[in-house]
């Protein structure tokens, strides 16, 4: 299993950098989240993106908007030719997105770039030919979902956004590799969304995971403790 980071950017874009976007590389592949930047990235090379399945964590604009563009790519530009990768939405998010299309003037185009499946609470399914289950995080008031992807042989787990909770680390539970967002310097004073590198820290302690890979961090809070820090085109086996 093969990761790739796309795009490693929180809600605003580091330097040069593209928001949140990974690509996951076995028998298929999978994008977990599409924030701005990503469908550049992916056409770099392939000059469409061969995803066979992405999918998206929660619906702030950093971890799906590129969505938007993917879908007129997809009606009046080289996607024509390509088969529509299935898309993974939390619970509810066929309708968020076909309200969203409407909202932003598309009227179906969105979701009918799609192919459109949601994935419901702790219930795993099978996407390019991954096993990925996905675990209820803690993020603020928006429904958001972390994702644990297995080949059978290796896992890796993905925080998404998330503040501190004890499932983050069940999410991580003995993975091959943890990625997790760092977030913030310091904890928010109230409802709590992100992490700091410490908490991220903290987690992966407890989930006997084998490797964090630290991400969603903005370039103005340095990284330090040794951490490994995530960058737009880290690639590394799982
Ligand atoms: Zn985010």
């Amino acid at each position: 299993m093969k990761l790739t980071v796309i795009g490693s950017s929180p809600a605003w874009p580091n330097s040069g950098g593209a928001q949140s976007g990974y690509l996951v590389e076995g028998t298929g592949r999978l994008l977990l989240d599409c924030g701005p930047g990503v469908l550049a990235r992916l056409r770099n090379g392939d000059g469409w993106p061969r995803v066979d399945a992405i999918v998206i964590t929660h619906f702030h604009l950093d971890h799906w908007g590129d969505l938007v563009p993917w879908a007129f790519g997809a009606a009046f530009g080289p996607g024509r030719h390509f088969e529509p990768p299935e898309l993974w939405l939390p619970p509810g998010g066929s309708a968020r997105l076909r309200a969203l299309g409407v909202q932003l003037g598309f009227g179906r185009q969105l979701e009918d770039s799609f192919r459109l499946h949601e994935y419901h609470g702790a219930a795993a399914f099978t996407a390019a030919g991954f096993d990925v289950t996905p675990t209820q995080l803690s993020h603020y008031d928006e429904l958001t979902f972390g994702m644990r992807v297995t080949d059978g042989e290796r896992t890796l787990a993905y925080s998404g956004d998330t503040g501190p909770t004890p499932r983050l680390a069940e999410l991580a539970r003995d993975a091959d590799l943890f990625l997790c967002e760092a977030t913030l310097d310091d904890p928010e004073p109230a409802e709590r969304g992100h992490l700091t590198a410490d908490e991220a820290a903290d987690a992966f302690r407890s989930s006997g995971a084998h490797r964090l890979l630290v991400t969603h961090r903005p370039e103005e809070l340095p990284l330090n403790s040794g951490l490994e820090l995530a960058y737009d085109g880290l690639t590394t086996e799982v």
